[in-house]
């Protein structure tokens, strides 16, 4: 592929994106504590998160072991990869779901959007990339690792404090109190917009900013519906929790 079609290609996901991020204003995910009847066949959730994530984790594998890359584009890979075998093969054995289930669609629809999101991302790092060492001290290099390691802090210290809510075999929901909490129900949607923001700048490059804008049409819609459903089920939750942005939104 021509380094412009692959260009092409990618502005035309971005622009599903965002689409996305607008039908999602209607249509809440219907999986965790959204999910409803209606939506066709169910698996297991914990099987739904290792089928929905894998992609992106052996996609960017394949490309990294396959190609000859920079040393900066390892490095992106190598980031991503550690984000997603966590995600893959930790996080879906710590959730406490047990005998809970996840429509089908859904995972389906994910392993799409992780096989272009991971597929887009991959194929540039091994066929466009064109980094050097020179990178390594560029002011967009050393605010993005530093965003996307807080961003994953943010998002795994808030992952399992919510893990931890529920004792082993408890399915029911709580109130989240402490850490980033105090100030806006999803702080691990809002750690993971963080890391992604710190991918795409430490990256500058289209996939990477299209898979910000991905994430961020996944996770703002979901944490403001999160927020509605804990204001409704909570007649005590804190008024002045906002959503995802702590004092914005
Ligand atoms: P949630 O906050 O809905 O749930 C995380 C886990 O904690 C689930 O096991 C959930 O159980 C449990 N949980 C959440 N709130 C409570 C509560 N109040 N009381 C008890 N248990 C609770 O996260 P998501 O499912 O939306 O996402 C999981 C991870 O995946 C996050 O880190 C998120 O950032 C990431 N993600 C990334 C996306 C992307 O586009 N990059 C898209 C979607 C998610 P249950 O499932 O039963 O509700």
């Amino acid at each position: 592929m021509s380094s412009e079609t692959f260009f092409q290609v990618c502005q035309f996901w971005a622009g599903i994106a965002i689409l996305t991020f607008i039908l999602l204003q209607f249509v809440k995910a219907p999986y965790g504590r959204h999910i409803k009847k209606g939506w066709g066949p169910e698996i297991s959730n914990k099987w739904g998160w290792i089928l929905m994530e894998a992609p992106s984790f052996f996609i960017i594998l394949y490309f990294f072991v396959s190609s000859d890359q920079s040393s900066y584009a390892s490095l992106l890979s190598l980031l991503w990869l550690i984000h997603y075998a966590n995600r893959t093969f930790i996080f879906p054995v710590r959730i406490r779901t047990k005998g809970k289930k996840m429509p089908l669609v859904i995972v389906l629809s994910a392993v799409f959007f992780n096989l272009i999101n991971a597929g887009l991302n991959g194929y540039f790092l091994a066929h466009f990339e064109t980094y050097t060492t020179a990178n390594y001290t560029s002011w967009n290099f050393l605010v993005g690792i530093l965003l996307f390691f807080g961003g994953a802090w943010i998002n795994q210290k808030s992952d399992t404090l919510l893990i931890g809510l529920r004792k082993p075999g408890e399915v029911g929901y709580k109130i989240p109190k402490g850490f980033l909490f105090n100030y806006i129900s999803c702080p691990n949607h809002f750690g993971e917009l963080i890391q992604w923001g710190g991918f795409a700048l430490m990256a500058l490059n289209c996939p990477a900013t299209t898979f910000l804008l991905w994430t961020a049409a996944n996770l703002i819609p979901r944490a403001m519906n999160h927020h509605k459903w804990y204001k409704k089920t909570f007649d005590e939750y804190p008024e002045s929790r906002k959503a995802i942005i702590p004092g914005v939104l």
